[in-house]
């Protein structure tokens, strides 16, 4: 099985691109993002208790989030060739459950993809997005602010833990979704 981490600032492109790979490589796309949502949209329990976290742009905590995905990464599906997490991992103790969650299954994390994103892209690229979908968090500058700052403080640290594994690679997340697409195929061709 093959678990690639697609990661990056909000804005990045990040869910369109993992959709891209899911589909060419045979992977599960799993958006904690879009789970969430999904929670909040069924007004399930779980989905109050984050409903107004997310639209301040903060973090859920790490405990629930770890409920969410073992709901979903038990679901394996037939000719499913590995996962392509997005939005997740987000913190360091979120790094260290997911290692602990492969080991146990004799597995690893194959690949960390990185879009690196100039600020003022994410602003530009947030705000078209904006007004094709309904994200309550997109829509006010100050929470995707606090996005970013979230983004800094608790999830670029993940860079330097990848680092250290060998197994983080960089795109530049400014092109466009084709020439993105085509440099994270690259090198996950060239690792595979
Ligand atoms: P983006 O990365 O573009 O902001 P996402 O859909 O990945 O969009 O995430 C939206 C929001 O959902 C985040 O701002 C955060 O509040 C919450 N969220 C998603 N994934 C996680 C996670 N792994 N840990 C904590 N919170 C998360």
């Amino acid at each position: 099985m093959k678990y690639y981490i697609i990661f990056g600032p909000p804005g990045a492109g990040k869910g369109t691109q993992s959709v891209l790979l899911a589909e060419k490589y045979s992977l599960t796309h799993i958006s904690t993002g879009e789970l969430l949502r999904k929670e909040i949209e069924s007004k399930s329990e779980l989905g109050l208790k984050v409903k107004a976290i997310i639209e301040n742009g903060r973090l859920v905590d790490d405990e629930t989030i770890l409920v969410l995905l073992n709901k979903v990464v038990s679901e394996s599906l037939n000719g499913n060739k590995g996962y392509i997490l997005d939005g997740y991992p987000r913190t360091i103790p979120q790094a260290e459950a997911l290692d602990r969650i492969l080991e146990a299954k004799g597995q690893k994390v194959s690949a960390v993809i990185s879009l690196e994103i100039d600020e003022e892209v994410i602003f530009q690229r947030i705000a078209l997005r904006a007004q094709m979908e309904e994200r309550k968090d997109d829509m006010d500058r100050a929470t995707i602010e606090n996005r970013i700052v979230q983004y800094h403080k608790k999830t670029e640290p993940l860079i330097s833990y990848y680092k250290e594994s060998g197994r983080y690679f960089q795109v530049d997340g400014n092109k466009s979704i084709d020439d993105n697409f085509k440099d994270i195929c690259d090198i996950i061709d060239k690792i595979k």
